[in-house]
């Protein structure tokens, strides 16, 4: 169902009004955990002033550390759909378990599975019955072939409206956070109709590569970028280190617009 083969024409995944997929680009940012009232309706402000569509902030969050921020769980949702209400933004938000799912689809507006969950099974087959777009992020260690029967098992259980994230794919190198592999959109493209956006804030890890790496996906046929933006990154309670200050992202947009040519 995911092939090429299958359906020749590109899937445009609709949010709403908007549209992921088929030449458009859309940008999804906004800070990694939700934290606070003020510290997301601050992020969803500045996104949405700089041009993002989608406001991405996760309410649950899946830690290395137990020890480390968890998140503010369903008090954090109803901040984000605080935000939509303010902002009109879309709501993309991670879904760690299927226990959790109905609760998270109540607010979410595209449902993120991590890439720590790329190949729970049973979470993909709970997301195909839900009607909400699924925002499937690469594993880390997974092949392009993996990734996209991971897709598969959501389209097998009747969700069509699937978009791929390459958010990076453990390596020897360890500069930077993940290795951003990049070949994989165009690959992607040609293998599957899905659109794919690219996250380079978990790829490399550190703030000051995001901006590149975001005009070289655009360039590489990426539909769109999924990108991490705090208030105040030095204070972030997780990914502070890779988070785009609110100048940082508006400058990004506007090279994007001016060098990119997008939007
Ligand atoms: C995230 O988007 O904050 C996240 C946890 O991403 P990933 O699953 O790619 O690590
Ligand atoms: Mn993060």
């Amino acid at each position: 169902l995911a092939s090429r083969a299958f359906k020749e024409q590109d899937t445009i995944v609709k949010v709403g009004d908007l549209e992921i997929g088929g030449g458009n680009i859309q940008v999804m940012a906004g800070p990694c955990a939700v934290e606070s009232r003020e510290q997301l309706l601050e992020a969803a402000q500045l996104v949405k002033a700089a041009g993002a569509t989608l406001l991405r902030g996760g309410a649950f969050k899946p830690r290395t550390s137990p020890y480390s921020f968890q998140g503010l769980e369903e008090a954090g949702l109803k901040l984000l759909a605080e935000a939509r209400e303010k902002t009109g933004l879309k709501i993309v938000t991670e879904v760690m378990d299927a226990s959790t799912l109905p609760m998270v689809a109540h607010y979410a507006d595209v449902l993120q599975i991590g890439t720590r969950n790329m190949q729970n099974f049973f979470l993909l087959r709970e997301v195909a019955k839900v009607n909400k777009p699924v925002l499937l992020k690469r594993g880390a260690s997974a092949t392009i072939e993996e990734w996209l029967m991971a897709a598969e098992y959501i389209m097998a259980g009747g969700n069509y409206n699937v978009i791929l994230c390459e958010r990076g794919i453990r390596t020897f190198e360890n500069f930077t956070r993940n290795t951003l592999d990049l070949g994989a959109v165009p690959v992607v493209k040609y293998l599957s109709h899905l659109p794919v956006i690219v996250d380079p804030s978990h790829a490399l890890g550190k703030w000051r590569f995001v901006a590149p790496m975001s005009l070289a996906a655009v360039a590489a046929g990426a539909d769109g970028l999924l990108i991490e933006v705090h208030p105040n990154p030095a204070e972030a309670l997780c990914d502070g280190p890779q988070s785009l200050t609110p100048e940082n992202f508006h400058a990004l947009m506007q090279q994007l617009k001016d060098v990119a040519g997008v939007f």
